[in-house]
Protein backbone atom coordinates (compact mmCIF):
# COMPACT_ATOMS: atom_id res chain seq x y z
CA UNK A 1 0.00 0.00 0.00
CA UNK A 2 1.28 3.62 -0.96
CA UNK A 3 1.70 6.20 1.41
CA UNK A 4 -0.45 8.24 0.21
CA UNK A 5 -3.30 5.41 0.52
CA UNK A 6 -2.64 5.94 4.50
CA UNK A 7 -2.17 9.46 5.15
CA UNK A 8 -5.38 11.92 4.43
CA UNK A 9 -4.64 15.19 3.08
CA UNK A 10 -6.42 18.29 3.70
CA UNK A 11 -5.51 21.13 1.15
CA UNK A 12 -6.65 24.35 1.47
CA UNK A 13 -8.90 25.52 -1.68
CA UNK A 14 -9.31 29.01 -2.48
CA UNK A 15 -11.97 29.04 -4.78
CA UNK A 16 -14.18 27.22 -1.79
CA UNK A 17 -12.28 29.17 1.25
CA UNK A 18 -12.38 25.81 3.22
CA UNK A 19 -9.75 22.77 3.85
CA UNK A 20 -10.95 19.65 1.37
CA UNK A 21 -10.02 16.17 1.46
CA UNK A 22 -7.17 15.83 -1.45
CA UNK A 23 -8.41 13.05 -3.94
CA UNK A 24 -6.81 13.57 -7.26
CA UNK A 25 -7.88 13.25 -10.63
CA UNK A 26 -6.50 9.95 -11.60
CA UNK A 27 -5.48 7.60 -8.24
CA UNK A 28 -1.78 7.64 -7.73
CA UNK A 29 -1.02 10.38 -10.40
CA UNK A 30 -0.97 14.72 -9.43
CA UNK A 31 -1.12 17.34 -11.93
CA UNK A 32 0.69 20.60 -10.39
CA UNK A 33 0.61 23.95 -12.14
CA UNK A 34 2.61 26.74 -10.88
CA UNK A 35 3.09 30.06 -12.25
CA UNK A 36 6.79 30.55 -12.92
CA UNK A 37 8.86 33.86 -12.73
CA UNK A 38 8.87 36.44 -15.19
CA UNK A 39 12.50 36.82 -15.77
CA UNK A 40 13.43 40.76 -16.43
CA UNK A 41 15.03 40.99 -13.39
CA UNK A 42 16.82 39.50 -9.96
CA UNK A 43 14.78 36.90 -8.00
CA UNK A 44 13.96 38.68 -4.91
CA UNK A 45 13.02 36.65 -1.71
CA UNK A 46 9.78 37.52 -1.59
CA UNK A 47 9.50 35.26 -4.81
CA UNK A 48 11.43 32.49 -3.49
CA UNK A 49 9.09 32.25 -0.82
CA UNK A 50 6.51 31.48 -2.68
CA UNK A 51 8.68 29.02 -5.16
CA UNK A 52 9.59 27.25 -1.51
CA UNK A 53 5.76 26.51 -0.54
CA UNK A 54 5.22 24.68 -3.82
CA UNK A 55 8.77 23.00 -3.41
CA UNK A 56 7.56 21.87 0.20
CA UNK A 57 4.10 20.42 -1.53
CA UNK A 58 6.15 18.79 -4.33
CA UNK A 59 8.58 16.81 -1.98
CA UNK A 60 5.71 15.78 0.02
CA UNK A 61 3.18 14.44 -2.54
CA UNK A 62 6.15 12.75 -3.84
CA UNK A 63 7.07 11.41 -0.38
CA UNK A 64 4.00 9.99 -0.04
CA UNK A 65 4.60 7.81 -3.53
CA UNK A 66 2.45 10.39 -5.66
CA UNK A 67 3.38 9.70 -9.70
CA UNK A 68 3.60 14.16 -9.46
CA UNK A 69 4.44 16.00 -12.57
CA UNK A 70 4.77 19.62 -11.88
CA UNK A 71 4.98 21.97 -14.42
CA UNK A 72 6.47 25.69 -13.45
CA UNK A 73 6.52 27.62 -16.10
CA UNK A 74 8.80 30.92 -17.52
CA UNK A 75 7.27 33.82 -18.66
CA UNK A 76 9.53 35.16 -21.03
CA UNK A 77 7.15 37.71 -23.57
CA UNK A 78 3.80 39.10 -23.04
CA UNK A 79 3.67 40.71 -19.15
CA UNK A 80 3.28 44.34 -19.37
CA UNK A 81 4.06 46.45 -16.92
CA UNK A 82 0.47 47.10 -16.24
CA UNK A 83 -2.55 44.39 -15.24
CA UNK A 84 -4.81 46.79 -17.29
CA UNK A 85 -2.84 45.44 -20.69
CA UNK A 86 -1.55 48.76 -20.88
CA UNK A 87 2.84 50.08 -20.53
CA UNK A 88 5.52 48.11 -22.22
CA UNK A 89 6.87 44.06 -21.92
CA UNK A 90 8.57 44.05 -19.10
CA UNK A 91 11.47 42.39 -20.60
CA UNK A 92 11.58 44.07 -23.75
CA UNK A 93 11.50 47.54 -22.03
CA UNK A 94 14.47 45.85 -19.76
CA UNK A 95 16.31 45.01 -23.38
CA UNK A 96 15.60 48.46 -24.53
CA UNK A 97 17.12 50.54 -21.50
CA UNK A 98 20.26 47.80 -21.80
CA UNK A 99 20.46 47.76 -25.67
CA UNK A 100 20.45 44.19 -25.73
CA UNK A 101 18.57 41.34 -27.34
CA UNK A 102 15.30 40.61 -25.36
CA UNK A 103 16.29 36.88 -25.28
CA UNK A 104 19.75 37.83 -23.37
CA UNK A 105 17.51 39.49 -20.38
CA UNK A 106 15.34 36.07 -20.49
CA UNK A 107 19.12 33.88 -20.54
CA UNK A 108 20.58 36.39 -18.10
CA UNK A 109 17.54 35.78 -15.31
CA UNK A 110 16.30 32.43 -16.10
CA UNK A 111 20.14 30.98 -15.33
CA UNK A 112 20.26 33.61 -12.15
CA UNK A 113 16.55 31.98 -10.83
CA UNK A 114 17.79 28.59 -11.49
CA UNK A 115 20.99 29.51 -9.40
CA UNK A 116 18.89 30.84 -6.70
CA UNK A 117 16.71 27.88 -6.68
CA UNK A 118 19.90 25.53 -7.00
CA UNK A 119 21.56 26.94 -3.45
CA UNK A 120 17.98 26.68 -1.65
CA UNK A 121 18.01 23.46 -2.88
CA UNK A 122 15.04 23.11 -4.55
CA UNK A 123 14.02 20.02 -6.83
CA UNK A 124 13.68 20.68 -10.63
CA UNK A 125 9.84 20.56 -12.13
CA UNK A 126 9.14 17.78 -14.32
CA UNK A 127 8.53 20.47 -16.80
CA UNK A 128 9.84 24.03 -17.18
CA UNK A 129 7.95 25.49 -20.45
CA UNK A 130 8.34 28.88 -21.92
CA UNK A 131 5.64 31.56 -22.74
CA UNK A 132 7.63 32.06 -26.39
CA UNK A 133 8.01 28.55 -27.07
CA UNK A 134 3.90 27.78 -27.09
CA UNK A 135 3.10 31.23 -29.41
CA UNK A 136 1.15 27.89 -31.77
CA UNK A 137 -0.58 26.42 -28.68
CA UNK A 138 -1.65 30.42 -27.40
CA UNK A 139 -3.37 30.98 -30.78
CA UNK A 140 -5.19 28.13 -30.97
CA UNK A 141 -6.63 28.97 -27.80
CA UNK A 142 -7.51 32.41 -28.84
CA UNK A 143 -9.19 31.11 -32.21
CA UNK A 144 -11.33 28.93 -30.08
CA UNK A 145 -12.58 31.60 -27.76
CA UNK A 146 -13.23 33.32 -30.63
CA UNK A 147 -15.35 30.79 -32.55
CA UNK A 148 -17.13 30.24 -28.49
CA UNK A 149 -18.25 34.11 -29.44
CA UNK A 150 -16.42 34.94 -26.06
CA UNK A 151 -13.79 37.19 -27.81
CA UNK A 152 -13.27 39.73 -30.63
CA UNK A 153 -10.70 41.38 -32.40
CA UNK A 154 -10.62 45.69 -33.21
CA UNK A 155 -7.66 46.63 -34.88
CA UNK A 156 -5.09 43.61 -34.87
CA UNK A 157 -5.93 43.02 -31.20
CA UNK A 158 -7.74 39.99 -29.48
CA UNK A 159 -10.05 40.73 -26.57
CA UNK A 160 -11.67 38.27 -24.04
CA UNK A 161 -15.27 39.48 -23.83
CA UNK A 162 -15.87 39.66 -20.01
CA UNK A 163 -19.73 40.68 -19.82
CA UNK A 164 -20.46 38.16 -22.46
CA UNK A 165 -19.02 35.43 -20.65
CA UNK A 166 -20.30 36.31 -17.06
CA UNK A 167 -23.82 35.87 -18.91
CA UNK A 168 -23.00 31.83 -18.35
CA UNK A 169 -20.35 31.36 -16.06
CA UNK A 170 -19.27 33.56 -12.46
CA UNK A 171 -16.36 36.11 -13.60
CA UNK A 172 -14.77 36.24 -10.54
CA UNK A 173 -15.37 33.23 -8.59
CA UNK A 174 -11.62 32.88 -7.08
CA UNK A 175 -11.27 36.12 -5.96
CA UNK A 176 -14.51 36.58 -5.06
CA UNK A 177 -15.48 39.63 -6.81
CA UNK A 178 -18.93 40.54 -9.19
CA UNK A 179 -18.77 41.73 -12.68
CA UNK A 180 -20.79 44.68 -11.18
CA UNK A 181 -18.36 45.68 -8.52
CA UNK A 182 -15.39 45.58 -11.30
CA UNK A 183 -17.46 47.86 -13.85
CA UNK A 184 -17.76 50.39 -10.65
CA UNK A 185 -14.45 49.72 -9.87
CA UNK A 186 -12.26 49.86 -12.88
CA UNK A 187 -10.75 53.34 -14.03
CA UNK A 188 -12.68 54.37 -17.63
CA UNK A 189 -9.28 54.20 -19.97
CA UNK A 190 -8.89 57.55 -21.50
CA UNK A 191 -10.37 56.55 -24.63
CA UNK A 192 -6.26 54.76 -25.89
CA UNK A 193 -8.25 51.63 -25.62
CA UNK A 194 -9.58 49.20 -28.19
CA UNK A 195 -11.85 47.30 -25.36
CA UNK A 196 -15.33 47.54 -26.04
CA UNK A 197 -14.94 47.36 -21.64
CA UNK A 198 -12.58 47.78 -19.12
CA UNK A 199 -12.46 44.49 -17.48
CA UNK A 200 -11.93 42.91 -20.71
CA UNK A 201 -8.53 41.49 -21.18
CA UNK A 202 -5.91 40.95 -23.75
CA UNK A 203 -5.63 37.46 -25.36
CA UNK A 204 -3.61 39.19 -28.28
CA UNK A 205 -1.77 42.40 -28.45
CA UNK A 206 -0.94 43.93 -31.99
CA UNK A 207 2.85 45.07 -31.49
CA UNK A 208 3.72 48.68 -31.94
CA UNK A 209 6.24 49.23 -34.88
CA UNK A 210 8.74 49.74 -32.32
CA UNK A 211 8.32 46.64 -30.11
CA UNK A 212 10.75 43.90 -30.81
CA UNK A 213 9.08 41.13 -29.31
CA UNK A 214 6.70 39.62 -32.23
CA UNK A 215 4.70 36.87 -33.96
CA UNK A 216 2.62 36.57 -37.08
CA UNK A 217 -1.07 35.79 -36.15
CA UNK A 218 -4.22 36.02 -38.02
CA UNK A 219 -4.88 39.10 -36.79
CA UNK A 220 -1.58 40.96 -36.72
CA UNK A 221 2.39 40.48 -36.12
CA UNK A 222 2.09 41.25 -32.26
CA UNK A 223 2.02 38.88 -29.28
CA UNK A 224 -0.25 36.88 -26.33
CA UNK A 225 -1.59 38.02 -23.49
CA UNK A 226 0.40 37.29 -19.93
CA UNK A 227 -2.94 35.22 -19.02
CA UNK A 228 -3.21 32.95 -21.93
CA UNK A 229 0.54 31.25 -21.66
CA UNK A 230 -0.42 29.16 -18.47
CA UNK A 231 -3.76 28.41 -19.76
CA UNK A 232 -1.85 26.89 -23.46
CA UNK A 233 0.62 25.44 -21.20
CA UNK A 234 -1.22 23.75 -18.40
CA UNK A 235 -3.74 22.35 -21.20
CA UNK A 236 -0.66 20.84 -22.95
CA UNK A 237 0.89 19.42 -20.70
CA UNK A 238 -1.61 18.86 -17.78
CA UNK A 239 -5.10 18.08 -19.12
CA UNK A 240 -7.69 20.34 -19.65
CA UNK A 241 -8.46 19.54 -15.76
CA UNK A 242 -5.73 18.43 -13.48
CA UNK A 243 -5.21 18.54 -9.63
CA UNK A 244 -3.42 21.63 -8.02
CA UNK A 245 -3.07 25.56 -9.63
CA UNK A 246 -0.43 27.11 -7.30
CA UNK A 247 0.88 30.77 -7.21
CA UNK A 248 1.37 33.86 -5.24
CA UNK A 249 -1.81 35.38 -3.59
CA UNK A 250 -1.29 38.64 -5.68
CA UNK A 251 -1.88 36.44 -8.68
CA UNK A 252 -5.58 35.63 -8.07
CA UNK A 253 -7.28 38.41 -9.25
CA UNK A 254 -6.52 39.25 -11.94
CA UNK A 255 -4.24 36.40 -13.76
CA UNK A 256 -5.87 33.16 -12.30
CA UNK A 257 -9.74 34.47 -12.33
CA UNK A 258 -8.74 35.35 -16.33
CA UNK A 259 -7.15 31.54 -16.48
CA UNK A 260 -10.65 30.06 -15.70
CA UNK A 261 -12.22 32.15 -17.72
CA UNK A 262 -10.15 31.18 -20.43
CA UNK A 263 -10.21 27.38 -19.85
CA UNK A 264 -14.29 27.80 -19.28
CA UNK A 265 -14.41 29.43 -22.46
CA UNK A 266 -12.17 27.04 -24.62
CA UNK A 267 -13.34 23.69 -22.82
CA UNK A 268 -16.26 24.33 -20.93
CA UNK A 269 -14.89 23.67 -17.28
CA UNK A 270 -12.45 24.91 -14.36
CA UNK A 271 -9.36 23.35 -15.28
CA UNK A 272 -8.43 22.90 -11.45
CA UNK A 273 -9.18 20.67 -8.47
CA UNK A 274 -7.11 22.99 -6.05
CA UNK A 275 -6.40 26.44 -6.27
CA UNK A 276 -3.39 27.03 -3.66
CA UNK A 277 -2.28 30.71 -2.85
CA UNK A 278 1.05 31.59 -1.13
CA UNK A 279 1.10 34.52 1.08
CA UNK A 280 3.56 37.54 0.70
CA UNK A 281 6.72 37.53 2.45
CA UNK A 282 6.67 41.27 4.33
CA UNK A 283 9.97 43.67 4.85
CA UNK A 284 9.36 46.79 6.96
CA UNK A 285 5.63 45.85 7.18
CA UNK A 286 5.37 46.42 3.39
CA UNK A 287 5.10 43.54 0.64
CA UNK A 288 8.96 42.69 -0.46
CA UNK A 289 8.32 44.06 -4.40
CA UNK A 290 10.63 44.66 -6.83
CA UNK A 291 8.65 47.95 -7.66
CA UNK A 292 9.16 49.80 -5.05
CA UNK A 293 12.33 48.56 -3.82
CA UNK A 294 11.40 47.36 -0.91
CA UNK A 295 12.87 43.71 -1.36
CA UNK A 296 16.38 41.79 -0.48
CA UNK A 297 17.93 39.34 -2.75
CA UNK A 298 18.96 35.98 -1.82
CA UNK A 299 22.37 36.68 -2.55
CA UNK A 300 22.30 39.57 -0.51
CA UNK A 301 21.38 37.51 2.99
CA UNK A 302 23.81 34.76 1.80
CA UNK A 303 26.75 37.45 1.68
CA UNK A 304 25.38 40.05 4.74
CA UNK A 305 25.76 42.37 2.25
CA UNK A 306 22.41 44.48 3.33
CA UNK A 307 21.83 47.07 5.31
CA UNK A 308 18.54 45.03 6.78
CA UNK A 309 20.51 42.33 8.64
CA UNK A 310 24.02 42.01 10.84
CA UNK A 311 25.57 38.77 9.34
CA UNK A 312 25.48 36.79 6.41
CA UNK A 313 22.55 33.51 6.40
CA UNK A 314 23.26 30.17 5.26
CA UNK A 315 20.38 29.63 2.63
CA UNK A 316 19.35 26.54 4.60
CA UNK A 317 18.65 29.15 7.64
CA UNK A 318 16.72 31.59 5.32
CA UNK A 319 14.76 27.71 3.87
CA UNK A 320 13.99 27.01 7.48
CA UNK A 321 12.78 30.80 8.29
CA UNK A 322 10.63 30.84 5.91
CA UNK A 323 9.15 27.20 6.62
CA UNK A 324 8.48 27.97 10.37
CA UNK A 325 5.71 29.75 8.91
CA UNK A 326 2.49 28.18 7.23
CA UNK A 327 2.89 29.44 3.51
CA UNK A 328 -1.10 30.66 3.69
CA UNK A 329 0.37 33.30 6.79
CA UNK A 330 2.11 36.54 6.01
CA UNK A 331 5.77 36.59 6.97
CA UNK A 332 7.73 39.49 8.47
CA UNK A 333 11.20 39.51 7.60
CA UNK A 334 13.43 40.93 9.97
CA UNK A 335 16.68 39.97 11.41
CA UNK A 336 16.04 38.71 15.08
CA UNK A 337 13.76 36.19 13.28
CA UNK A 338 16.60 35.09 11.00
CA UNK A 339 18.91 34.96 14.25
CA UNK A 340 16.29 32.83 16.01
CA UNK A 341 16.27 30.62 12.91
CA UNK A 342 19.94 30.17 12.89
CA UNK A 343 19.38 29.34 16.10
CA UNK A 344 16.71 26.61 16.59
CA UNK A 345 18.45 24.89 12.48
CA UNK A 346 21.46 24.41 14.68
CA UNK A 347 19.59 22.89 17.36
CA UNK A 348 17.56 20.55 14.98
CA UNK A 349 21.27 19.39 13.48
CA UNK A 350 23.02 18.95 16.32
CA UNK A 351 19.97 16.31 17.32
CA UNK A 352 19.66 14.82 14.36
CA UNK A 353 23.81 14.49 14.13
CA UNK A 354 23.74 13.12 17.63
CA UNK A 355 21.26 10.16 17.24
CA UNK A 356 23.83 8.00 15.80
CA UNK A 357 25.23 7.77 19.38
CA UNK A 358 22.46 6.64 20.72
CA UNK A 359 22.36 3.50 22.09
CA UNK A 360 18.82 1.02 22.00
CA UNK A 361 18.14 -0.47 25.03
CA UNK A 362 15.40 -3.35 25.46
CA UNK A 363 12.29 -1.63 25.61
CA UNK A 364 10.71 1.98 24.40
CA UNK A 365 9.11 4.62 26.89
CA UNK A 366 8.87 7.14 24.12
CA UNK A 367 5.79 5.96 21.76
CA UNK A 368 8.09 7.16 18.71
CA UNK A 369 5.40 5.40 15.79
CA UNK A 370 2.49 8.03 17.55
CA UNK A 371 4.87 10.82 17.29
CA UNK A 372 5.75 10.16 13.60
CA UNK A 373 2.62 10.01 12.96
CA UNK A 374 2.26 13.58 14.37
CA UNK A 375 4.91 14.83 12.05
CA UNK A 376 2.34 13.49 8.96
CA UNK A 377 -0.91 15.04 10.66
CA UNK A 378 1.10 18.28 10.28
CA UNK A 379 1.72 17.80 6.60
CA UNK A 380 -1.65 16.28 5.91
CA UNK A 381 -3.10 19.40 7.64
CA UNK A 382 -3.15 21.90 4.47
CA UNK A 383 1.23 21.06 4.58
CA UNK A 384 1.57 22.91 7.92
CA UNK A 385 5.45 23.13 8.02
CA UNK A 386 5.43 25.40 11.30
CA UNK A 387 3.63 22.22 13.43
CA UNK A 388 5.76 19.63 11.79
CA UNK A 389 9.08 22.02 12.84
CA UNK A 390 7.84 21.54 16.37
CA UNK A 391 6.91 17.91 16.52
CA UNK A 392 10.99 17.70 15.02
CA UNK A 393 11.92 19.69 18.40
CA UNK A 394 9.77 17.45 20.35
CA UNK A 395 12.17 14.37 18.38
CA UNK A 396 15.19 16.69 19.82
CA UNK A 397 13.93 16.34 23.13
CA UNK A 398 13.59 12.55 22.70
CA UNK A 399 17.27 12.08 21.50
CA UNK A 400 18.09 14.17 24.60
CA UNK A 401 16.33 12.38 27.23
CA UNK A 402 17.75 8.69 25.59
CA UNK A 403 21.33 10.59 25.59
CA UNK A 404 20.60 11.53 29.79
CA UNK A 405 19.37 8.26 30.10
CA UNK A 406 15.79 9.58 31.38
CA UNK A 407 14.16 7.60 28.74
CA UNK A 408 15.04 4.12 26.78
CA UNK A 409 14.63 3.48 23.41
CA UNK A 410 14.58 0.14 21.29
CA UNK A 411 16.43 -0.83 18.75
CA UNK A 412 13.33 -0.61 15.79
CA UNK A 413 12.20 2.57 17.45
CA UNK A 414 15.76 4.10 17.15
CA UNK A 415 16.09 3.16 13.67
CA UNK A 416 12.14 4.99 13.05
CA UNK A 417 13.42 7.92 15.00
CA UNK A 418 16.50 8.38 12.81
CA UNK A 419 14.65 7.96 9.75
CA UNK A 420 11.64 10.04 10.43
CA UNK A 421 13.94 12.95 11.48
CA UNK A 422 16.14 12.74 8.27
CA UNK A 423 12.98 12.09 5.69
CA UNK A 424 10.60 15.19 7.36
CA UNK A 425 13.88 18.02 7.54
CA UNK A 426 16.09 16.85 4.64
CA UNK A 427 13.64 15.16 2.05
CA UNK A 428 10.29 17.41 2.76
CA UNK A 429 11.59 20.27 4.27
CA UNK A 430 13.98 20.18 1.72
CA UNK A 431 17.29 21.33 4.51
CA UNK A 432 20.70 20.21 4.36
CA UNK A 433 22.90 19.15 7.01
CA UNK A 434 25.20 21.62 7.22
CA UNK A 435 26.70 21.33 10.33
CA UNK A 436 30.56 20.57 8.92
CA UNK A 437 30.45 23.48 6.91
CA UNK A 438 29.45 25.45 9.49
CA UNK A 439 32.54 24.34 11.57
CA UNK A 440 34.13 25.21 8.86
CA UNK A 441 33.46 28.49 8.46
CA UNK A 442 33.68 29.29 12.17
CA UNK A 443 37.52 28.64 11.48
CA UNK A 444 37.79 30.52 8.73
CA UNK A 445 36.29 33.36 10.14
CA UNK A 446 39.33 32.73 12.87
CA UNK A 447 41.47 32.67 10.28
CA UNK A 448 40.26 35.67 8.26
CA UNK A 449 40.15 38.05 11.68
CA UNK A 450 43.44 36.78 12.38
CA UNK A 451 44.97 38.24 8.95
CA UNK A 452 43.09 41.30 9.84
CA UNK A 453 44.74 41.84 13.18
CA UNK A 454 48.09 41.59 11.15
CA UNK A 455 47.23 43.84 8.53
CA UNK A 456 45.93 46.44 10.98
CA UNK A 457 48.98 46.31 12.62
CA UNK A 458 51.26 46.16 9.29
CA UNK A 459 49.05 49.75 8.56
CA UNK A 460 50.26 50.83 11.94
CA UNK A 461 53.67 49.93 11.38
CA UNK A 462 52.96 51.97 7.96
CA UNK A 463 53.95 48.86 6.31
CA UNK A 464 51.23 49.30 3.56
CA UNK A 465 53.20 47.25 0.97
CA UNK A 466 52.08 44.24 3.70
CA UNK A 467 48.91 45.08 4.26
CA UNK A 468 47.73 45.58 0.76
CA UNK A 469 49.12 42.34 -0.46
CA UNK A 470 47.15 40.79 2.83
CA UNK A 471 43.68 42.41 1.33
CA UNK A 472 44.49 41.81 -2.24
CA UNK A 473 45.35 38.00 -1.76
CA UNK A 474 42.67 37.41 0.42
CA UNK A 475 40.02 39.02 -2.21
CA UNK A 476 41.59 36.88 -5.10
CA UNK A 477 40.91 33.92 -2.76
CA UNK A 478 37.13 35.15 -3.06
CA UNK A 479 37.42 37.10 0.05
CA UNK A 480 36.72 40.77 0.49
CA UNK A 481 37.65 43.04 3.40
CA UNK A 482 35.84 46.09 3.93
CA UNK A 483 36.65 48.89 6.54
CA UNK A 484 34.32 50.51 8.23
CA UNK A 485 33.68 53.02 10.91
CA UNK A 486 33.43 49.23 13.64
CA UNK A 487 36.50 48.02 12.56
CA UNK A 488 37.14 45.75 9.24
CA UNK A 489 34.56 42.75 8.41
CA UNK A 490 34.82 40.44 5.59
CA UNK A 491 32.24 38.84 2.87
CA UNK A 492 32.85 35.78 1.34
CA UNK A 493 31.67 35.00 -2.61
ZN1 LIG B 1 0.31 31.95 -14.56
Amino acid sequence: MALYQEQNIKVYNSISGEKENFKTLVDGYVGMYVCGPTVYSNVHLGNVRTFMSFDMVFRYLKHLGYKVRFVRNITDAGHLENDADVGEDRIAKKARLEQIEPMEVVQRYTVDFHNILNKFNFLPPSIEPTATGHIIEQIEIIKTIIDKGLAYEVNGSVYFDVLKYNETKPYGILSKRNVEDLIHNTRVLDGQSDKKNPQDFALWKKAEPQHIMRWPSPWSDGFPGWHLECTAMSTKYLGEQFDIHGGGMDLKFPHHECEIAQAEACNGHNPVSYWMHANMLIMNGKKMAKSTGNYILPNEIFSGDNQHITKAYSPSVARFFMLQAHYRSILDFTNNGLLASEKGFNRLLDGINSITDLKAGNKSTIDIAAWRQKCYDAMNDDFNSPILIANLFEGVKYINQIKEGSATISASDLELLQNTMTVFTFDILGLTNITKADNSSDKLEGAVDLLINLRQEARANKDFALSDKIRDELAASGIQLKDGKEGTTFTTN
